[in-house]
């Protein structure tokens, strides 16, 4: 699928350091998700070229935090406009090397560029502060001054936006950054950082640590005195080794980890409308991201119509390649991710849930990462989905009786990342808002994501915001000045 791309040139397979593509002296493997082909041999960089990245991130700083913000604005402007430019090409490596349909890829690349847009704008509006004084030979400023280097660490879901949706603030802030892209889809990111570097963005202000030692790079990137900034997306447990690696350090850190988003329909809600928002939100990337549905509890006064309207919906999605046409769903990302959804409907089964539609892998097809989109009736509280985050297309639903039963099953996890409901009477609305454990609640909808709002989780689902006017907080540090002697 690479050979068609528009611009040959956006395959790239170095790293980038200092501005310098860098071969290193191994290659990794990154391979189709659909065919099991093998796309491109990347650089596999250690510990030892991550701290190279970091020396030329900190070389790039002292130029890029004097830079006018308009300037820093006006580079990144660029940027967003290379971005959109050639979203076909990036869409056609987001759907190589991570698998989602063609649509989808080119919504992501609308999505990621949407950050570099975004903070391109909010370039301009990191103000400081004048504070009334509180002695009259005293003057009260406030500075917000860029953090210095930051470190990212990106999953292979969102190829590129969790890319953008990291480094746009940051640089935008005056920041530099060094980038370790997921392993699994290297490609995309650097394609990215082709277009950075095209946009005349410095040299050094944005590194890709390419590499499949993430343990090793990851170590090194929190352990340096120098990064003070380290923003991850990824799973709870890495967020828990990376939080404790970059406590010597005392590291700035922003999380964004698992979920077990709850999805609640009430007797009250409009059923069709909760049907397509149901699938929106549980079949997107195939059920792998962290804000998708891992778990539906209907009331029992609508239960049976949903389950029969949602069952002939999903029965509706093609399953297959992303690059053909009209396939709704496509494969997982390996097939470890296979073995999980599996182990997730046999433990379901086992334990009195019964299978609407799908239910089966798809070992036949392509390769034999496909798994059929399923719904699961008559799901409990006591089965596995409900404490892990499934991460494919498993849809169990469990039938509830009350508000306050359904909000309490909502909020018995660890996680509080995404949440859904749907319903139509306002004091219920507002109640199941204000009492659901979640960073972020969709009411009668299933998509929520956009550049414009702070994303992020609660509870074990991490620390801070990304996007919206509150994500370019995490990567400025306020300064107070005190001026004396007037
Ligand atoms: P996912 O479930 O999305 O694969 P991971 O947390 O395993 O989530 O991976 C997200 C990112 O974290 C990837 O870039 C991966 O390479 C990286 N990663 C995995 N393990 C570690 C680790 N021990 N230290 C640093 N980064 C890691």
């Amino acid at each position: 699928p690479l050979a068609l791309l528009e611009d040959a040139q956006l395959l790239r397979t170095d790293a980038l350091l200092g501005g310098q593509w860098f071969a290193g002296g191994a290659r990794f493997a990154v391979h189709d998700p659909a065919t099991g082909d093998r796309l491109a041999d990347v650089a596999n960089l250690g510990p030892r070229e991550a701290r190279h990245a970091i020396d030329a991130a900190c070389e790039a700083l002292p130029a890029w935090r004097t830079r006018p913000a308009k300037e820093r604005s006006q580079l990144l402007r660029r940027w967003f406009e290379l971005l959109v430019q050639h979203q076909e090409d990036l869409a056609r490596l987001i759907t190589a090397e991570g698998g989602k349909p063609l649509a989808e890829a080119r919504g992501e690349v609308a999505y990621g560029a949407s950050f570099v847009e975004w903070f391109a704008e909010e370039a301009k509006r990191v103000n400081g502060e004048v504070l009334p004084h509180f002695q009259n030979d005293r003057r009260l400023l406030v500075l917000r001054q860029p953090i210095g280097v930051c470190a990212a660490i990106t999953p292979w879901n969102f190829p590129l936006a969790m890319i953008t949706r990291k480094v746009a603030p940051a640089i935008a802030a005056g920041c530099t950054v060094v980038v370790k892209p997921a392993e699994l889809t290297p490609l995309t990111a650097l394609a990215a950082a082709e277009l950075a570097l095209r946009a005349g963005i410095p040299a050094g202000v944005l590194n890709v640590v390419t590499s499949d030692d993430a343990a090793g790079v990851g170590r090194v990137l929190c352990e340096s005195e120098h990064v003070r900034h380290l923003s991850f997306t990824g799973s709870t447990e890495v967020g828990r080794i990376l939080m404790k690696q970059c406590a010597p350090t005392i590291k700035k850190l922003s999380l964004e980890l698992g979920g077990n988003a709850p999805f609640l329909v009430f007797d009250d809600a409009d059923v069709d409308a909760a049907v397509e928002g149901a699938f929106a939100s549980k079949y997107r990337n195939a059920g792998q991201t962290c804000v998708c549905t891992n778990r539906f509890y209907v009331q029992e006064g609508v239960y049976d119509e949903f389950v029969e309207k949602f069952a002939a919906r999903v029965q509706q999605a093609r399953v297959g390649n992303g690059f053909e046409e009209g396939v709704a769903i496509g494969p997982l990302i390996e097939p470890a991710a296979v073995e999980k959804v599996k182990r997730h409907l046999e433990d379901a089964v086992a334990k009195g849930a019964r299978i609407v539609t799908g239910g089966k892998p798809l070992p036949e097809l392509g390769s034999g990462q496909f798994f059929e989109p399923t719904v699961l009736a008559d799901a409990t509280a006591g089965m596995l989905f409900a404490r892990e985050e499934t991460f494919g297309p498993l849809a169990p639903i469990v039938r509830f009786k009350t508000e306050e039963e359904a909000i309490a099953a909502a909020n018995a996890t660890e996680f509080g990342l995404a949440s859904y409901f749907y319903a139509r009477d306002m004091a219920r609305i507002i109640r199941v808002s204000e009492a659901l454990e979640a960073g972020m609640v969709g009411v009668n909808v299933g998509l929520i994501s956009s550049e414009q709002v702070p994303f992020g989780g609660v509870k074990q689902s991490g620390l801070g915001r990304e996007g919206s006017s509150h994500g370019i907080e995490e990567y400025v540090e306020l300064k107070y000045l005190c001026l004396g002697g007037l």
